[in-house]
């Protein structure tokens, strides 16, 4: 999911730290991978669940943070580095100024109490749609559960703008992007913003 204005001042305020929950990544071990844009076929078909829990995931998990945070973003699935893969890694802002950081394997959005389905209607943007953001309501609180990269059972849950991160890079997994989610005419406008725009990182160029 790509960074939202309105969050800058709240990651970029050194006078307020955050409270961080999980580990910042050691980005000397990845490498930056362009970035798959909307219309190419990995984005648009659900990727495969994860069997093998070694080296090679460690590593595409090292590929992801780096190059998530070399397009600025605060969450990366697989598909949209080229990995047909259902991991997503993520460093997104809260609405309380938590920092989230982290990465989840064969993540399953869990069912959302009664209680939890209050929807919040936010701008949402996306690497793999560069320069284009639309308002889109979703519930403000979300919970995924799946394993580490090592196999262990995880439960991360979150509310506010990091709800909405982890219910998107889900949905990525599924072959989903957000602009699925919004009515044909706020598609299309997306669509327009993306084509106007010229990407601050690299991108996949499509056929
Ligand atoms: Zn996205």
């Amino acid at each position: 999911m790509a960074e939202q204005h309105e969050h800058q001042t709240v990651t970029d305020s050194p006078a307020e730290p955050l409270r961080v929950v999980g580990e910042e990544p050691d980005t000397s071990r990845g490498t930056v991978q362009p970035i798959t844009v909307v219309g190419n076929p990995v984005l648009h078909r659900a990727c495969r669940t994860v069997t093998e829990f070694d080296s090679t995931l460690a590593e595409l998990v090292d590929d992801m943070f780096v190059s998530m945070y070399a397009a600025e973003g605060v969450g990366l699935a697989a598909n949209q580095i080229g990995v047909d893969a259902r991991v997503f890694v993520y460093d997104c802002p809260d609405d309380e100024g938590v920092r989230h950081i982290g990465h989840i394997v064969n993540p399953v959005l869990e069912e959302l109490h009664a209680s939890h389905r209050q929807l919040d209607e936010s701008p949402e943007g996306c690497l793999s749609v560069p320069g284009a953001y639309a308002d889109l309501a979703r519930p403000d609180y979300a919970a995924v559960i799946g394993s580490d990269k090592d196999g262990n059972k995880i439960r991360v849950e979150g509310s506010g703008f990091f709800a909405r991160c982890l219910q998107h890079e889900t949905d990525h997994l599924g072959g989903y992007l957000y602009i699925d989610r919004l009515s044909k005419r706020d598609r299309k406008d997306a669509l327009r913003q993306m084509a106007e725009s010229t990407p601050k990182y690299q991108t996949v160029p499509n056929d």
